[in-house]
């Protein structure tokens, strides 16, 4: 599988780039956990732009009443794939997305710290598309020759009990 290109800024080269003004610096500069999580806006719906809306603080609290509920949210991921598999980074990965919140991997507490975070379009209660273990694949592959990852996990294994993403759907055999 070809590998995607990173340049220096933390971004993949020729791939879609939307900036998140939701980030910040890591503390440590060090990225060595990948974080798999689902969404969707409305929840459980694949059609238009809420998520971009959300991690770009421009969602609209009237067009749903769960909007409301959480545009005020500053939230992020570094990367979205999106039901027809497209990818579009957020955030670079040399900065602090703020995806994980309260969360814990082996003993070390804040992931975001040390972590990439990558929103699959989905939900708890739906498959996957194939397309999109596709993109993601190559997109863990590309990630591990370019920054010192040593593992790949679910948001659920990090914040238990608080999280259930990437959710029961989510099929961790096709992950290679
Ligand atoms: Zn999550």
């Amino acid at each position: 599988m070809e590998k995607y290109v990173f340049d220096h800024a933390g971004l993949i080269k020729n791939v879609k780039f939307i900036a998140s003004p939701n980030f910040d610096a890591r503390p440590k500069n060090e990225i060595s956990l990948i974080v798999i999580h689902n969404i969707s806006l409305p929840p459980g719906e694949y059609l238009g732009n809420s998520i971009i809306d959300l991690f770009t603080n421009k969602l609209d609290p009237y067009t749903h009443p769960y909007f409301a509920e959480i545009y005020t949210l500053k939230v992020s991921a570094h990367f979205l794939i999106r039901r027809d598999g497209q990818l579009i980074q957020f955030v670079s990965c040399l900065d602090r997305a703020w995806h994980a919140g309260k969360s814990i991997w082996q003993g070390r507490e804040r992931c975001n710290d040390f972590s990439v975070g990558i929103e699959l379009e989905g939900s708890d209660f739906d498959y996957f598309e194939s397309a999109q273990y596709h993109e993601l694949n190559r997109l863990i592959a590309s990630l591990k020759e370019n920054y010192p990852i040593q593992a790949v996990t679910g948001h659920s294994d990090i914040a238990p009990g608080r999280k259930t993403d990437p959710g029961p759907f989510f099929d961790w055999k096709k992950i290679i």
